[in-house]
């Protein structure tokens, strides 16, 4: 299970209007107690591809961003990234990108009134959905 709070939530939902029709990005660092997966931080970044389908992080930033994130003892989750027209479930690009079957990959759709946020592992070409709780 998942766990982000909704302060997080609401910075990714603001994200993603902003740049809205591009896709935003971004990166999640946090703890993981046995299976509880505890989203603390996100750190937006830059999508590079500026496109409405498809994303990539700016390897500098990226850089930057895992540098903080060791520094302030958390632990890099994985990504997350906007759909502004499709639904919130991994794209065939996503699924053929995703290189690691212990990040956590969210989305967040924005092709409904009320934006919806999941999270996914992805491994062997196939993702399957993670409970996601979104405290206040
Ligand atoms: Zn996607």
């Amino acid at each position: 299970m998942i766990k982000i709070s909704r302060t997080c939530v609401n910075r990714i939902i603001k994200q993603a209007k902003e740049h809205f029709p591009i896709e935003c990005c971004g990166i999640m660092a946090g703890k993981v107690n046995g299976e509880l997966i505890e989203i603390t931080e996100i750190f937006p970044m830059t999508n590079v591809d500026r496109s409405p389908e498809h994303f990539s992080l700016d390897p500098q930033e990226q850089f930057e961003v895992y540098y903080t994130i060791r520094e302030k003892g958390l632990k890099m989750l994985g990504n997350y990234h906007s759909h502004p027209h499709t639904p919130a479930r991994p794209s065939r690009e996503d699924i053929r990108l995703a290189y690691d079957p212990k990040a956590v990959y969210m989305i967040l759709s924005l092709q409904e009134a009320a934006p919806r946020l999941k999270c996914f592992h992805i491994e062997n070409g196939e993702y399957s959905e993670i409970p996601l709780v979104v405290e206040d």
